[in-house]
């Protein structure tokens, strides 16, 4: 740093010293510059704090980082809590990869019976889920095995099954028959949508009927039941699987606990409507956890192609 030089001068008989030279802006590098506020100190701070969104698991409540999250398959890492995933989030987890051939990607509810704000609510969970509707059907392959798959989307309108869902899955159902493929069908679904009525309720017969004749080909149908299962879905192809998996935690029943208690007036036992509970009653055959599923399936599959399979090869 420059010496600064000093000159006497005498005002009003006080001698006092004053700097030779005019002091050096504060742009001059040789002075410290004193920091700007709110510039150096909290970019670092912000350095701090990762990108992104941390969500609070409900059953636990540690915050977990969204990324770690999604890595997870939306599964707790630390106490395995399955959160809701969306349809396209699980068929990426199952299928392998550019295997998914979409079927009836654009159909889409009518309005049929002008049921008060119906057509406000589609439009507003088309956006929300950029789904037509609440199913997302095709035929993939997991693992070795080609299969018939239908992934429901709790997203849009809490999963529920109109005319477009019932006739989605049939298509799927009829279209795994004449392929001779076992069906998966992955449930996430409040019942039947009753802004549809009595064209809801039809779709129950309709996917009833469709899963009989493909059992007569003896080919195997395998339903997930994940998140919460209820109503219409439940009283038909949800539970008509040959094999009934169901993810931790997944609410299952026909109508919810408060119309059960009032109706049958008895005191019903804790945690009846979950799978823990039904899998223990002969409901579901097994809680396989999200991380599991696709190994699990393949496995399954392995084991119920296996008679068709060797009856082919002796032919
Ligand atoms: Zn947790």
């Amino acid at each position: 740093m420059a010496t600064t030089v000093f000159v006497k001068k005498t005002i009003g008989g006080v001698e006092i010293a004053e700097p030779a030279l005019t002091p050096p802006t504060l742009a001059n590098p040789t002075l410290p510059i004193k920091p700007k506020l709110g510039t150096a100190k909290s970019k670092s701070r912000k350095r701090e704090i990762p990108e992104g969104l941390w969500t609070k698991c409900p059953k636990c409540a540690t915050m977990i980082f969204d990324k770690e999250l999604d890595e997870h398959l939306k599964v707790c890492p630390k106490c395995s809590h399955h959160f809701p995933i969306s349809a396209r989030e699980r068929i990426h987890s199952l299928v392998e990869t550019c295997t998914f051939e979409e079927m009836d990607a654009d159909m889409a509810s009518v309005d049929v019976l002008k049921f008060s704000a119906y057509e406000g609510k589609l439009e507003r969970d088309r956006k929300a889920t950029l789904l037509k509707d609440a199913v997302v059907t095709g035929l993939c392959k997991i693992g070795p095995h080609r299969a018939a798959l239908g992934v429901m989307e709790f997203g849009f309108m809490g999963g529920s099954m109109g005319s477009v869902v019932g006739e989605k899955l049939t298509r799927l159902i009829e279209r795994g028959t004449e392929k001779q493929l076992p069906v998966i069908i992955i449930s996430a679904s409040g019942g039947a949508r009753m802004q549809e009525g009595a064209f809801s309720l039809m779709q129950m017969a309709k996917t009833s009927a469709a899963l009989a004749y493909h059992a007569q080909q003896r080919l195997p149908y395998i339903s997930i039941l994940t998140q919460s299962d209820y109503g219409g879905v439940m009283a038909s192809y949800a539970s008509l699987g040959d094999l009934i998996l169901a993810e931790p935690g997944a609410l299952i029943g026909f109508a919810g606990p408060r119309v059960i208690k009032d109706t049958t007036q008895a005191e019903l036992p804790p945690g009846f409507q979950t799978a823990e509970f039904l899998v223990e009653h002969g409901l579901i055959d097994a809680i396989v956890p999200r991380n599991d599923m696709k190994q699990r399936l393949v496995e399954y599959m392995d084991f119920l192609t296996a008679g068709k399979k060797a009856a082919a090869a002796a032919s």
